[in-house]
């Protein structure tokens, strides 16, 4: 193995941190806006936050931070994926880990291993349908610190789709690694088989709050990143 390739929901980081926390986080901001609180309020004159505002469907941004806030609430509400709206909150969460009030949940083995897999030689990246800025901050400002130095590389869904087997021969591509010297661990089931068609290791993910898996799903499981398997480093347990 030269790269680790780790998912981030469901593998590193609880799926609940998503819907329990960063959504959350966003939806209290929007609605601090109509009492003239919070980053969407405070930074409304900003380019960043004027060109988010401005993608989002509806013209909303035209009608100034409480128009924006209602829309925005509304799309969230009704799980709209709009651009706009995932700019917007993008830079709300990063203004949160910035101010300390988020934190990026990680596992209680995650740094550990990433520590131990790093200093090995082996290069650990992140491939997760997240955007490269919103993993790059969930690791800078994770419950365990930053855990970005032992990372060497961030994929996200512009290199393609999980589930391809091409994905993961353009990330070996990327890496300069044969697919075979990449272990990639996921706890999607055809994410891991989409690996595995590319000629990479994989493993699934057993981790608490889970969907549970398949009696018949034939594949190697782990339910620590400190797992031997999965750093190839360390005594069989
Ligand atoms: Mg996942």
């Amino acid at each position: 193995m030269k790269v680790l390739l780790l998912d981030i929901e469901g593998t590193t980081t609880s799926i609940a941190f998503v819907y329990e926390t960063l959504f959350p986080y966003a939806r209290a901001v929007f609605e601090a806006t109509f009492a003239g609180r919070g980053a969407l309020f405070e930074r409304w004159d900003e380019p960043e936050v004027r060109a988010a505002v401005a993608l989002m469907a509806g013209g909303a941004g035209q009608h100034g931070p409480h128009a924006a806030a209602g829309a925005a609430l509304a799309l969230m509400h009704a799980d709209v994926k709009d651009t706009g709206l995932k700019a917007l909150q993008g830079i709300i969460w990063r203004d949160g880990y910035r101010r300390g009030e988020l934190r990026g949940h990680v596992f209680s083995d995650v740094a550990e291993a990433l520590r131990l897999v790093s200093a090995s030689g082996v290069r650990v990246a992140i491939y997760s349908s997240g955007s490269v800025e919103a993993q790059r901050l969930l690791f800078s400002f994770s419950d365990a610190g930053d855990l970005t130095p032992h990372l060497a590389a961030y994929f996200d869904t512009t290199t393609g789709p999980k589930k391809e087997a091409a994905s993961y021969r353009a990330i070996a591509a990327e890496l300069g690694v044969a697919p075979a010297e990449i272990r990639f661990c996921s706890d999607n089931l055809d994410e891991v088989r989409a690996a595995i068609a590319a000629g990479c290791e994989a493993l699934v993910a057993v981790r608490p709050g889970n969907p549970p898996l398949p009696a018949d799903h034939g594949l190697m499981t782990f339910s620590s990143l400190l797992d031997r398997r999965v750093t190839g480093i360390g005594s069989a347990t």
